[in-house]
Formats: structure tokens, C-alpha cells, sequence
């Protein structure tokens, strides 16, 4: 198990993805944004505009 999620993780790493392709939604106002990492699952994210005010 460890060792086939340590592949994954290789292999995409290794793909010439486009570097924000995460979509997580802001928990503030709902606004959908690109993230470069995955969102942690049950974690308060928000978008810049929420962020900074
Ligand atoms: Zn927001």
C-alpha cells in the first residue's frame, strides 16, 4: 500500500502537469481556486480575497 502510493506520488511528479491543478473551494464566500497541492481533507480553505481581508 505504501509502496504503490509512493509510485503515484513519483509519477505525477514526474508529469509535465500545469503546476495549479487542484480545484479546492474557498469556505468563505465559495469562490472555486486552483491550488498546487491537494486540499487536506476537512481543513478551512480560503481564497486570496478572503484571506487577506
Ligand atoms: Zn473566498
Amino acid at each position: 500500500m505504501a509502496r504503490a502510493r509512493r509510485n503515484f506520488y513519483r509519477r505525477v511528479s514526474k508529469r509535465k502537469a500545469p503546476p495549479k491543478s487542484f480545484k479546492v473551494t474557498c469556505s468563505r464566500c465559495g469562490k472555486e481556486l486552483m491550488m498546487e497541492v491537494p486540499a487536506p481533507p476537512g481543513k478551512d480553505l480560503l481564497c486570496l480575497d478572503c484571506y487577506n481581508k
